[in-house]
């Protein structure tokens, strides 16, 4: 992190940023195609091109494990997805999940474990992280591994190394980054959950370039995640919006946060079920009408204020609502309708997550190949 880099190497590295970041966002293509999307010369092509082929990043040919091809090969770059892996995880209330992932954030293979959160310190859970990577790592070469991505429940330093606070957890500064890096020997980075989920839809889903980018996750809470100008979105000293702890009732319930009448005291997989009288894979589906009337209403309180303050374009609503009957979809797009500023309703969709797997361990990792590759 502390190396030095001459302006040269400076040139080279940027050059070689703009160009896996072109094969990622624009897919394969020829170099000549490649040098002029980025505005750069056929010889700095030429030698940017054929040092990522030496590391084994890219390769020649258009499609991704295609068969032997016949006659003429293609002259198209693109990313090998399979050079190397991150790992991915996802620190929730209670569980953690973990995936290696390859260079395109696919899932490769994953695992999880629950822990207990009122009987297990932050330490203790971290070191079974710690021992679920390495039996993930032992499905790669250790040097086709570039680093770890935590998506923690809360805000995070702006080094990136520590979770400063998690009022559902409970935890307080915890040094994930630090932890996991002696344990490991790999680099490792932790960013807030949502926001990694954002940064992940904005990279690797079927977002349509979408921006700004707004992700809700309704899970134990209301968690809020953006990419602005297609970069995550870390305002002030720790970078979060907590739309979850938006007040929408005047005379609430107390929430984890201190405060009453938190938009998550009403919109939550906890209320839900409270309200349900039973557990459901699917509680959404089986709210009844005037209980899920109220939850669409509280929720469009809170995501009308989030229309209003910061214009986005799309909406992903994921948590319990990615199973969510398209109804319950409809109703939070018009109730929305309903709420927002006239020229900015008009301009964003609510959809649910595009990507598969599990969207805290796709973001682990979306924020490990922004550190560790395309942004380095
Ligand atoms: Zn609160």
């Amino acid at each position: 992190m502390d190396q030095r880099y001459s302006p040269v190497q400076d040139v080279r590295r940027h050059h070689r940023r703009l160009v896996l970041r072109s094969l990622r966002d624009d897919g394969p293509q020829p170099r000549a195609d490649l040098a002029r999307r980025l505005g750069l010369s056929a010889t700095t092509m030429t030698k940017v091109v054929g040092q990522l082929l030496d590391e084994g990043l890219v390769a020649e040919g258009g499609v991704e494990g295609g068969g032997r091809r016949v006659g003429r090969p293609s002259t198209g770059i693109r990313i090998r997805a399979d050079a190397h892996h991150v790992i991915g995880v996802q620190v929730g209330a209670g569980t953690v999940r973990m995936g290696l992932c390859d260079l395109r954030a696919q899932v490769r293979s994953s695992t999880s474990f629950a822990f207990d959160l009122t009987g297990e310190r932050p330490e203790r859970v971290v070191a079974r992280i710690a021992e679920a990577a390495s039996g993930l790592m032992a499905d790669v070469p250790a040097d086709r591994l570039l680093g770890v991505g935590v998506a923690a429940p809360g805000p995070v330093d702006p080094a990136h190394r520590r979770n400063i606070l998690s009022v559902n957890l409970g935890w307080r500064d915890v040094p994930f980054a630090d932890l996991l890096e002696s344990a490991l020997d790999v680099p490792a980075v932790v960013d807030h959950n949502v926001r990694s989920m954002a940064l992940a839809e904005s990279r690797y889903g079927d977002t349509d370039g979408a921006d700004p980018l707004l992700y809700v996750y309704v899970r134990t809470g209301v968690g809020a995640g953006l990419v602005i100008g297609g970069l995550p979105f870390r305002p002030g000293a720790h970078g979060v919006t907590e739309l979850g702890h938006l007040r929408v009732l005047e005379k609430g319930r107390r929430c984890a946060c201190g405060a009453t009448g938190c938009l998550e005291t009403v919109v939550s997989e906890p209320y839900v079920t409270e309200q349900l009288g039973r557990r459901s894979d699917n509680p959404l589906a089986e709210l009844p009408d005037g209980a899920l009337d109220d939850l669409v209403d509280h929720l469009t309180t809170g995501l009308a204020s989030a229309v209003n303050l910061l214009n986005p374009e799309l909406i992903l609503l994921g948590g319990i609502f990615r199973q969510a009957p398209e109804p319950v979809f409809d109703r939070v797009r018009a109730a929305l309708r309903a709420k927002a500023f006239p020229v900015l309703r008009d301009v964003v969709r609510v959809e649910r997550p595009t990507l598969g797997g599990d969207a805290g361990v796709v973001g682990g990792a979306a924020v490990a190949l922004d550190s560790f590759l395309y942004e380095r």
